[in-house]
């Protein structure tokens, strides 16, 4: 069975009135709690009218939902059950009202503790409906109270208190739990993902990129054609390289508290020429390295070492982000070179 759904008003009104047996005004987009706690706000209006007289009852308002459950079982009318089971919506309203301010306050909410809040409420605004109908249903069948007008001692008064009860906890909980979600930093690992989402996302966007240093020759680029990178002073590359590499040092930080160590990036065919004389071997062809093409960089502090922590941190997570130590750089490859790693576009 399905409450009737309403917009999360602001403040409830009318509550013995008009909001009794409206259906189907629906159709506003609301959050799920949202919507199961106005649903189950109805029901309880609809609960509560059902049984007049509740302000007047003397024990109405101090008698817990523990309590309620206590002393509930006794079948049959009495003025006492009646009471807690009136105490019994009165204590569900009032978690209504907290589980309303609490959806206002705490948007950030886990999902899945959403979801589980939501299903309480579901739950609580059945038992109240079903009383409600329960009430009016079976009315004929007893004697009445006199001026009650069809009161009835509910079997199932005991679990609307406990269902109140552990709504209340939850909500209690959901306070809590939302507080420590916002003041707990994310994992190494979530930034991790974040950020290989969000470079999985811009590809496409920043693949125009790819052919935008077609008309110059390798290290013959401008300097007004190269990105800056933010973390590295000095060091250009070609926009998309740039712009990946800038979200894997993202990562990078959250795991090491550092940021990616750049030794060489962009290297004009001059500088080429000179490393080459430099290191031989160890340098490549000028005019040949993608160095030259900006699409290549050298690292440091622990990443230029096979086997580092950073090392494999980077073989492991870099080409999410499009960059890579490339096969003939690796321990195995025809030229060990740790700290070499390329770009290529992703997706
Ligand atoms: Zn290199």
């Amino acid at each position: 069975m399905t409450a009737p759904r309403f917009p999360l008003p602001r403040r409830r009104t009318g509550r013995h009135g008009e909001t009794r047996r409206r259906s189907g005004a629906t159709g506003t987009p609301r959050t799920a709690v949202g919507g199961a706690m106005a649903g189950l706000a109805l029901t309880a209006a609809v609960a509560t009218a059902v049984v007049p007289g509740t302000a007047g009852a003397e024990t109405a308002t101090t008698a817990t939902p523990t309590g309620a459950a206590s002393t509930a079982p006794s079948p049959g009318p009495s003025a006492s059950v009646v009471t807690s089971s009136d105490s019994a919506t009165v204590t569900a309203t009032a978690a209504l009202q907290r589980a309303e301010t609490v959806t206002q306050q705490t948007a950030s909410l886990p999902r899945k503790q959403e979801r589980r809040i939501e299903a309480r409420a579901e739950r609580l605004a059945e038992l109240l409906e079903s009383r409600g109908q329960t009430g009016a249903s079976r009315a004929s069948e007893r004697a009445p109270l006199p001026e009650s007008g069809g009161r009835e001692a509910l079997a199932d008064s005991a679990t609307l208190a406990e269902a109140t009860t552990k709504l209340t906890k939850l909500l209690d909980d959901a306070e809590s739990t939302a507080i420590e979600v916002q003041a707990a930093p994310p994992t190494p690992a979530e930034v991790a993902d974040v950020q290989a989402d969000r470079a999985k996302k811009a590809a496409k966007k920043i693949a125009r990129h790819a052919d935008s240093l077609d008309d110059f020759a390798n290290g013959r680029v401008p300097a007004g054609k190269m990105k800056k990178l933010s973390f590295a002073k000095g060091e250009t590359l070609r926009a998309d390289a740039a712009a990946q590499l800038e979200r894997l040092d993202v990562a990078y930080h959250a795991r090491f508290g550092k940021h990616l160590s750049v030794t060489d990036s962009y290297r004009s065919y001059e500088s080429q020429v000179a490393t080459r004389a430099s290191k031989g071997y160890m340098a490549a062809v000028p005019g040949y390295s993608n160095h030259g093409w900006g699409v290549a960089v050298d690292l440091g502090d622990g990443v230029e070492s096979f086997g580092t922590p950073e090392y494999e941190w980077m073989r492991e997570h870099a080409p999410e982000f499009g960059w890579d130590n490339p096969a003939w750089a690796r321990a195995d490859g025809r030229k060990p070179e740790a700290w070499h790693w390329e770009y290529a576009p992703i997706g």
